[in-house]
């Protein structure tokens, strides 16, 4: 991790991009680090995706590469000199407009195009960020109108230079939201042509008539617009674009997963509940550790029958508590009757302990979000400690024929007590409060020795 920032200030210096061999190079030096060499249980795309969109916020390599050279293509558009500049590095594409370089598909055949030191890398970073926003990279709204190669030679002529210089410089603005060219009449009042334009006009028309008028259309205009920051003119910061990026990849797909959790635990569970599990980390004060295991838990934790068997979490296909055949991973976990003795067990345990009663559904398995009633402070954080540690019970007894019992419950909660209790220098801080609400009323059930340890200090 000590390379990183210095691997990270190296992309933001140099343009150029890296290649798709390099960047699976990267990933899979990641994910060796993350699993610790084992294989991966979820995939490096869905820890890439932000927080809020159920991922862990895992930098991504291409992404931030991306970002970095968009920075450049941001002061050629805007002609600002944040990390370019653009006079000196678009003098020499002459007579070509740097726009209609990034959508050419072959560069022009001049000497000082293909041996120019940011080109390239823009030419890449362009066609990397279209197709990440699905749109054509060779035909967008920022095509140029002066100095597109596209147009045949002799055509390119000096009104087209002449409305640059007033402002009409891209085909977006030549073009209705529709992606059809607008009227001579509107263009004439907007710019204040002279009427002999006519004809350089009707050149233009003729070749955006040529293009597809879908591919031009208002929502990819805005698009790149948005993406490329095109209307700031203050400087923006790396994390903005890195994030508009970000947002460009998508969502995990909840619904999906919420099938798959309805169909193996037999009740109905929402996407809802496994976004807010997900998105739990901040809301919650639980430990990154304890985080993370729910994390991993919604993420992978259903598995048809057959390929729990050939994982190794279950024997011969089937539950090895009830000899159930074909037992699913919601089986083993939740419907097993000796399995769902013991949760029944743990929530009249809990109930008993706190006064309380509180309605046993599999979706706070998800959530970690119970309702009971009356509420009193330091429940809910205990309750939720109780899920975490009742479903390691569960994984602890996994293969054996025995279900897990209250006793080995209540020995990994006097451990996270005691771990919890160790970091706890003030009781009367608000810290210490939080922590005496939570677990008091637990360890009374213990022996006077333990309970010295803890509120004697
Ligand atoms: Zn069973």
């Amino acid at each position: 991790m000590m390379i990183l920032p210095q691997w990270l200030y190296v992309l933001q210096m140099l343009p150029i991009m890296l290649s798709p061999a390099h960047v699976s190079q990267h990933n899979s030096h990641l994910n060796a680090y993350l699993w610790q060499g084992k294989r991966a249980r979820i995939s490096l795309f869905k820890l890439m995706l932000p927080r809020r969109k159920g991922g862990l916020g895992l930098l991504s390599v291409s992404r931030f590469n991306l970002a970095c050279q968009l920075r450049h293509i941001h002061d050629w558009f805007c002609d600002t000199k944040y990390f370019s500049l653009p006079e000196i590095e678009c003098y020499c594409f002459k007579p070509y407009h740097f726009s209609y370089l990034l959508h050419a598909l072959h560069l022009p055949d001049l000497p000082q195009l293909s041996s120019h030191p940011l080109l390239p890398a823009m030419r890449r970073a362009w066609k990397s960020l279209c197709r990440l926003l699905k749109i054509n990279s060779r035909v967008t709204s920022y095509l140029p109108i002066a100095g597109n190669g596209d147009f045949s030679p002799g055509l390119d002529s000096g009104p087209f230079h002449r409305w640059t210089s007033v402002g009409l410089q891209y085909i977006s603005q030549a073009i209705q939201h529709t992606g059809l060219p607008i009227s001579f009449t509107d263009l004439t009042t907007q710019f204040h042509f002279p009427a002999a334009d006519w004809f350089a006009y009707r050149q233009l028309q003729h070749y955006l008539r040529n293009l597809t008028p879908a591919v031009l259309c208002e929502e990819n205009y805005t698009k790149l617009h948005e993406v490329l920051g095109l209307t700031a003119q203050d400087l923006i910061p790396l994390k903005i674009y890195h994030g508009l990026l970000l947002d460009c990849l998508g969502d995990i797909d909840f619904p999906t997963l919420a099938r798959k959790w309805t169909v193996d635990l037999q009740v109905p569970i929402t996407a809802d509940m496994i976004r807010k599990g997900l998105c739990l980390g901040n809301a919650l004060r639980l430990s990154s550790m304890e985080w993370e295991r729910n994390y991993k838990f919604l993420l992978r934790a259903f598995y048809p029958p057959k390929r729990a068997h050939v994982m190794g979490i279950s024997a011969e296909h089937g539950c090895g508590k009830c000899e159930q055949p074909m037992a699913s991973f919601g089986h083993m976990f939740w419907t097993c009757p000796l399995v769902s003795a013991f949760w029944l067990q743990l929530v009249s345990a809990v109930a008993q302990l706190w006064g309380c009663s509180w309605r046993l559904h599999p979706s706070f398995l998800i959530t970690l979000q119970i309702r009971f009633h009356p509420p009193k402070p330091g429940c809910s954080a205990f309750i939720k400690r109780t899920i975490l540690l009742g479903r390691k019970c569960v994984l602890l007894q996994w293969l054996s024929s025995q279900p897990p019992t209250i006793q080995q419950w209540r020995a990994l909660m006097l451990q996270q007590m005691l771990l919890e209790r160790r970091d706890i220098v003030d009781m009367s801080a608000k810290t210490g409060r939080l922590f005496r609400q939570c677990w008091y009323s637990f360890s009374l059930t213990f022996t006077p020795y333990v309970r010295r340890q803890l509120w004697d200090a």
